[in-house]
């Protein structure tokens, strides 16, 4: 078996290993983490907008013209000069959308049209097709009144040239988007995707698919990880799993540590002998650990490092405390690496629906929570909160921020969630409060 012993070599890095195990306030150790996330931004690249969704925007984008920068017909039917006091227009031409062809109306005179083509010169209003009858080569409109205006966007009623669209930072969404093709832009500069590696470690760790031998788990962490690092929009560009052998993982690290901005471990970063992860961290040329413990539960063990402008997480193997960690502190560097806005949770103020035991320490409890028909939100517990039972964040959307305290937390009282997920509606059924199984 591999022992691993770190001696300190004076008091003075001694008294640096106890800093680095002092027991952090999250909120400290997640201003640690981004504080260097924002000393090594990602590179901006320009990519053509059919490749651009879920990338985050890396520049300001303004109008570049008045949208539509023609006045526009928003229904099918005949443009007109309101209200010219006859009975029946002659019709002088077709207008569709694409083109702009030479026709004037004037008092007497319609043009049919199309929606989204440009209003021809002189007509003031579009009069919907359905109010209208069309006799020979004229048009009879039966509507009492024709508003000028009616029916037409006029030139910058969507967007005015110069307005800011999207600025820099913008995660291109559906609707971000098609703002972005809209204003005739491509390719467009994005921030490089982070590249990242997943490393789990652990002698007990078996791939799933293939069979058990006593004493054996299947490896759970490293799919969660990549399923929420994928949500994120990163390119993992490597993830396997190492033994607790202190060289093979060494080698690993240093690889992995030499080919992505950001590698993520699981596993082996506690206070036992073979937590190597911590001891090789500690050891690595090239690499400052920043802390190693986080005040909080689940998810105490949390070392974070960094090697140039790599930043290193390592997480526990617990595979709650692994997707807690990942929310609290890795989501939000990733965010930072890419320049993101708006990336943050929502905390919100939630009341109880039953009792909850606190901790010593700030505990992340994994909850679901739904909007009451009054209006206000409330939470439940996903059942046991062991930091093993991944199953109590399956259709978690939320979660709750419990405070130390010496007495128990009772039904009604309200303490704040951070919403994963929107919450759900006064009706909705979450996965994990079901039906029983079939007996
Ligand atoms: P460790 O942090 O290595 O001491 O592991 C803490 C607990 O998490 C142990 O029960 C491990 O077996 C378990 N564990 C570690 N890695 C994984 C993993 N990748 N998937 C599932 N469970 C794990
Ligand atoms: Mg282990």
């Amino acid at each position: 078996m591999n022992s691993i012993q770190v001696l300190p070599s004076s008091e003075s890095i001694s008294a640096a290993d106890q800093e680095l195990d002092r027991l952090r306030p999250p909120a400290e150790a997640l201003v640690t983490v981004l504080g260097q996330a924002r000393l090594h931004p990602l590179p901006a690249e320009l990519v053509a907008v059919a490749v651009a969704a879920w990338r985050v925007l890396a520049e300001d984008l303004t109008a570049p013209e008045d949208q539509p920068p023609f006045p526009a017909a928003t229904m099918d039917g005949f443009a007109v000069v309101a209200n010219d006091g006859s009975p029946w227009r002659e019709i002088i031409g077709e207008q569709m959308a694409g083109s702009l062809l030479d026709l004037e109306v004037t008092p007497g005179t319609a043009v049919r049209i199309t929606t989204g083509a440009p209003v021809p010169r002189g007509a003031d209003a579009v009069v919907r097709v359905e109010v209208t009858e069309i006799a020979d080569d004229h048009v009879i409109i039966h509507q009492d009144e024709v508003a000028p205006g009616e029916n037409i966007r006029r030139i910058g009623a969507d967007l005015r040239q110069g307005e800011l669209v999207l600025p820099a930072g913008t995660l291109l969404g559906p609707a971000e988007l098609g703002l972005v093709a809209g204003l005739g832009r491509s390719p467009v500069l994005v921030r490089r995707r982070p590249r990242v590696s997943v490393l789990s470690t652990g002698d007990e760790l078996v791939e799933p698919g293939q069979p058990l031998a006593p004493g054996q788990i299947y490896d759970a962490n490293r799919f969660s990880l990549i399923a929420a690092l994928e949500a994120e929009g990163v390119e993992i560009v490597w993830s396997g799993k190492a033994p607790d052998q202190r060289e093979p993982l060494r080698a690993l690290l240093e690889e992995r540590i030499a080919s992505g901005d950001v590698v993520i471990t699981s596993g082996g970063v506690s206070m036992g002998e073979l937590d190597l992860v911590k001891a090789l961290l500690g050891d690595l040329p090239g690499v400052r650990v920043h802390f190693r413990r986080v005040f909080m539960k689940p998810g105490k063990p949390f070392n974070f490092a960094t090697a140039g402008s790599t930043l290193l997480f390592g997480l526990p193997g617990n595979p709650v405390s692994a997707l807690v960690g990942f929310e609290l502190f890795i989501r939000p560097a990733l965010a930072t690496l890419t320049g993101r806005i708006g990336a943050g949770r929502a905390r919100v103020p939630v009341t109880l629906l039953g009792e909850t035991a606190p901790s010593d320490r700030i505990e992340y409890q994994r909850a679901t929570v739904r909007a009451h028909p009054d209006g206000h939100l409330v939470a439940s517990t996903t059942g046991g909160q062991a930091s093993s039972r991944l199953a109590s964040f399956r259709g978690a959307n939320a979660l709750l921020i419990i405070p130390p305290r010496s007495t128990v937390y009772t039904a009604g009282e309200r303490v704040e969630a951070l919403l994963l997920a929107p919450p759900l509606g006064a009706e909705e059924r979450e996965s994990h409060e079901g039906t029983a199984p079939p007996q």
